[in-house]
C-alpha cells in the first residue's frame, strides 16, 4: 500500500514497505511526547506488530515449500490473465522483496523476483493474489474505483491532515484549519477501509483460481491461504491505525 509511490490501485503486499503506517508511527511518537491521547495508537501498533511478524514467518514458511507441478509465479499469473482475456497486461519481474503489485495506471502486472521465478507456495498464491486485482480493474469492481477517486486527496491528506491540526492547535485552537486537518485525513480513513474489501477480495479469487486451476493439491491451497490471510492482516492494522488516528485528531481538537 504504497501511497507515495503512486498506484492508485495497488501495491505491495507487505507490510515492511508501507510508508503509510510508518508515518502513522512516526507521527504519533512525535505527537505522544505532546499530546494526550497517546495511547489511542496502542492497539494498531501492537497488530501492526503481529501482523508483520506474521507475514514474515509465513512467507518464509512456504517460500521452502516447491508445488508438485514446479509452475512459477509468472506462468501462474500469466495463466490468470490469459484465461480473463487480459492477454495484454504484461507480467514484469522487479527487484525487491515482497514488492508485488499491479499498476492499473499502465496496466502491468509487476512480480518481485522471489515471486516471478518462483515455484513454491508463497509466489504462486502472491501471484494469483496480483493477478485478482488486475482482474478487478478489469471489470471495474466498484470498491477499487472508490480507492482510485479517493487516492489523490488522500496520499497527501495522510500527511498533511495531522499537521495542520496540530499547528491549528498550536495556533491557539484555530478551528478551521484544525477542521480541514481532519477532513483531509478522514480521506486517507476512507482510502485505508476501501482497502480492506479490494484485499479480501483478491485473495479469495486467488484461492478459487488456484483450486480450480489444479496447480495446487489441497494441503499446498492451505499453505497459499495462510500466506494470504497474513498478509490481509497487515491492512486491516493500517485500516485501523488510520481510524484510531482519526479518533486521535477528533479528541484532540475537543480537549482545552
Ligand atoms: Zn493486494
Amino acid at each position: 500500500m504504497d501511497l507515495l509511490k503512486g498506484y492508485p490501485g495497488h501495491t505491495a503486499i507487505i507490510v515492511a514497505r508501507l510508508d503509510f503506517e510508518k508515518k502513522f508511527i512516526i507521527f504519533n511518537q512525535m505527537a505522544g511526547f505532546w499530546f494526550p491521547y497517546w495511547w489511542l495508537l496502542i492497539p494498531a501498533i501492537i497488530l501492526g506488530m503481529i501482523a508483520q511478524s506474521r507475514v514474515r514467518s509465513t512467507y518464509n514458511k512456504y517460500r521452502k515449500y516447491r508445488t508438485r507441478k514446479n509452475i512459477s509465479g509468472a506462468e501462474m499469473a500469466r495463466m490468470i490473465l490469459d484465461n480473463n482475456n487480459l492477454y495484454d497486461i504484461p507480467i514484469e519481474e522487479i527487484p525487491g522483496q515482497l514488492t508485488d503489485h499491479y499498476d492499473p495506471r499502465s496496466r502491468i502486472l509487476r512480480l518481485s523476483t522471489n515471486v516471478y521465478r518462483g515455484t513454491d507456495i508463497a509466489a504462486l498464491g502472491i501471484a494469483a493474489h496480483e493477478a485478482g486485482h488486475a482482474i478487478q480493474h478489469a471489470r471495474s469492481y466498484f470498491p477499487l474505483a472508490v480507492r482510485n477517486s479517493v487516492y489523490p486527496v488522500a496520499s497527501f491528506g495522510s500527511n498533511l491532515g495531522p499537521i495542520l491540526v496540530i499547528a491549528g492547535l498550536f495556533f491557539g485552537f484555530f478551528q478551521p484549519l484544525i477542521t480541514l486537518g481532519i477532513i483531509l485525513f478522514a480521506f486517507a480513513v476512507v482510502f485505508s477501509l476501501i482497502t480492506l474489501p479490494i484485499e479480501f477480495n483478491a485473495s479469495n479469487q486467488a484461492v478459487k483460481i488456484l483450486q480450480k486451476s489444479g496447480a495446487v493439491n489441497q494441503a499446498e491451497l492451505e499453505g497459499a491461504k495462510s500466506v494470504l490471510s497474513a498478509a490481509a492482516l497487515t491492512y486491516v492494522a493500517s485500516a485501523l491505525a488510520s481510524v484510531l488516528t482519526l479518533a486521535r485528531l477528533i479528541l484532540l481538537s475537543r480537549s482545552d
